[in-house]
């Protein structure tokens, strides 16, 4: 049952039916972080698919230049290979979140792989940085009922995004990335690009080597957070972002 209605999701149901049903704002399966307070000048920067040197560090340098945090969802065989970066990461301030071991489409997985795939990564994350993270992003967005459930009966948030994806990993230049995010960053908005590719070792596989160049991303960083500064704009971590939605929440009740 569950094969085919993975199936249908992945193939046969049309390309609108995809959008409806996967878009990452789509509750559906069951609850996702998806954007954060709409009444607060506040984004949240993440990226996905990393660590992955030496963009990632380039990327560090970058948000510590600017004075900016951003939310880091990390694959754990990067991870494992590149614990110094994921180390950095912290050290600096920055969230993590887990990303899967391998990058896998969790909806095609088991319950009891589902569950080894993020206790890896989360060791993998200790052992590097020696932090346990709470907040998740399924790989591709793909998720159904039984990966939302799992992950969070393993005490995950699981994140999505609200700007439309930049499409960074088509390898667009740094300009036209900036643009894609600006022009629909608004006040809660959640930010998705990619330091990595899938949390491939770049360095030790047999990958083309642009395959995994995300100058892009780190220059498009520096021209986004520019901007959002002029237009008044706090950037928090999804941490954060969970903490404030929680103190609305809070006070939302206690004015009612
Ligand atoms: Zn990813």
């Amino acid at each position: 049952m569950r094969v085919a209605v993975a199936l249908a999701l992945l193939g046969a149901v049309a390309y609108e039916g995809y959008e409806v049903v996967e878009s990452p704002g789509s509750q559906l399966f069951g609850k996702t972080l998806v954007s954060g307070p709409k009444n607060q000048r506040v984004v949240a920067l993440t990226y996905d698919d990393g660590p992955n040197p030496p963009y990632t560090g380039e990327l560090l340098s970058v948000l510590r230049t600017e004075g900016v945090h951003a939310t880091f969802f990390v694959v754990g065989r990067a991870v494992a290979a590149y614990p110094d970066v994921v180390r950095r990461e912290v050290l600096d301030g920055n969230a993590i979140g887990n990303h899967t071991w391998s990058h896998e489409h969790l909806v095609l997985d088991g319950q009891s792989s589902l569950r080894r795939t993020l206790e890896r990564t989360d060791r993998a994350i200790f052992d590097a940085a020696g932090v346990h993270t709470r907040i998740m992003r399924p790989p591709f967005g793909g998720r159904d009922w039984l990966v939302l459930g799992e992950v969070r009966k393993l005490g995950y948030t699981p994140v999505m995004w609200s700007v439309p994806l930049a499409n960074d990993w088509e390898f667009p230049p740094a300009r036209v990335i900036a643009a894609r995010v600006l022009r629909y960053a608004g006040d809660g908005a959640i930010i998705d690009l990619h330091d990595g590719n899938r949390g491939l070792l770049c360095a030790r596989m047999h990958v083309a080597a642009h395959e995994c160049d995300r100058s892009a991303d780190v220059a498009a960083t520096r021209l986004i957070v520019d901007a959002l500064k002029r237009q008044g704009y706090r950037f928090v971590t999804i941490p954060q972002l969970l903490r404030m939605q929680a103190a609305t929440r809070t006070a939302s009740h206690a004015s009612e």
